[in-house]
């Protein structure tokens, strides 16, 4: 399936999002929602002082226990990696021989078994990539592993629509409904950022 196409040309900027640290149900918003990977402009990221880019697998760049990438997302890949931005994939899945094969493809440093939302992937990543928290982003579709895991470590998270609704059952029966239901509680009270809302 390919991610939907539209490409604003601007991105919500709260450079002071990052000097309070986030609490409570604040630590499950994002920073920014966009419909498709593909909306996050890298100078944007650039213009934040952000050098990497922590990446999700599943349901963010390919289809749940897939591995191919759409010429879409390939080309966003290529244009972070144009911009100097260092990307690395954080994926809890346990089939690592796959992740492994897209990180090659992709040439970037694979963290396997992540256990997102917890502290230990995330801070290997960062090791992987030499970022810090405050220079990296996380770009990942869910709430309670991606977010939750990001806004814990003080990275700027990107929160991207699922591109399949085929996915893990927990995660579709267990997760995403609480998931929805704070979407919905942060954009009534204006906490959630698009690509457009500037
Ligand atoms: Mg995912």
């Amino acid at each position: 399936m390919t991610p939907k196409s539209s490409k604003p040309e601007t991105m919500h900027l709260n450079k002071n999002q990052k000097t309070l640290p986030k609490r409570g149900l604040r630590l499950l918003c994002p920073d920014l929602m966009v419909e498709s990977v593909t909306q996050i402009n890298p100078q944007l990221l650039l213009k934040r002082g952000i050098k990497g880019v922590i990446l999700d697998l599943d349901n963010t760049l390919v289809l749940w226990h897939r591995e191919d990438i759409t010429e879409e997302t390939l080309q966003w890949l290529e244009t972070l990696k144009s911009a100097g931005l260092k990307l690395c994939i954080l994926s809890n899945s346990i089939w690592s021989l796959r992740s492994e094969r897209i990180a090659e493809r992709l040439q970037c440093p694979n963290v396997r078994q992540a256990k997102k939302p917890s502290r230990g992937g995330f801070l290997r990543a960062l090791k992987a990539i030499d970022t810090t928290p405050q220079a990296t982003a996380m770009v990942g579709d869910q709430m309670f592993t991606d977010i939750l895991g990001g806004n814990r470590m003080g990275i700027y998270t990107i929160m991207a629509a699922p591109i399949h609704p085929k996915e893990f059952a927990y995660t579709r029966y267990i997760s995403r409904p609480p998931e929805r239901l704070l979407l919905r509680h942060f954009r009534r009270n204006g906490q959630i950022k698009h690509p457009k809302g500037e």
